[in-house]
């Protein structure tokens, strides 16, 4: 048994993302008060549950792309450098594209 396996991971992944996405969606389909105090207090409310579920879309479609390369063999080599990703990075973060020197200059640091 290797001690990472890309599929499994990715494939779980994508499903906890896929749930977590789906609550938030019920949560913001539900029913809204017709007290005024209330509305002012669910529009905050929605306000963050917007932005989590961004937040899974994006992680879903980040996945989904993982899984591309994945299918594609090119899953754990960075585009940008060529380089091999290594193991401990993809361990921690499975979707990631870049290899962590090309990461870090992709976000300026
Ligand atoms: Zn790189």
């Amino acid at each position: 048994m290797p001690a990472f396996d890309p599929e499994t991971t990715l494939s779980a992944l994508l499903h906890e993302y896929s749930s977590r996405a789906q609550a938030i969606r019920h949560d913001l389909a539900r029913s809204h008060s017709a007290d005024f105090a209330e509305q002012a207090q669910q529009r905050q409310n929605d306000e963050v549950l917007d932005a989590l579920l961004a937040e899974a879309e994006t992680a879903m479609h980040q996945v989904g792309l993982a899984k591309l390369r994945l299918s594609e063999g090119t899953y754990g080599q960075c585009p940008q450098c060529g380089e091999a990703i290594s193991p401990a990075r993809l361990e921690i973060m499975p979707a990631a594209e870049l290899c962590l020197a090309c990461s870090t200059l992709a976000e300026g640091h």
